[in-house]
């Protein structure tokens, strides 16, 4: 079953109407714009367990929302 996204405004909907969005966390200590982009763009955490994600319901209501995941068992709490 594919993966299933809560929508506040609209309910659940299948993931094929959102575009996932980005949560920007690139740690305080690296000031420098250039390392911050490079940070940013290609040391992702890829962490195993609860992540903050943002979605936008493209093919919905047009709303960013921000949902928590967790990465080892592919649930929104
Ligand atoms: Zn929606």
């Amino acid at each position: 079953m594919a993966l299933r996204i809560p929508c506040p405004t609209c309910g659940e909907r299948a993931i094929d109407e959102w575009v996932h969005g980005e949560i920007i966390n690139v740690p305080a200590e690296i000031t420098d714009p250039d390392r911050r982009d490079l940070d940013r763009g290609y040391f992702h955490n890829n962490t195993e367990g609860v992540v903050e994600e943002a979605w936008f319901h493209l093919y919905g209501c047009r709303r960013w929302i921000s949902l928590r995941r967790d990465t080892r068992t592919d649930t929104f709490l």
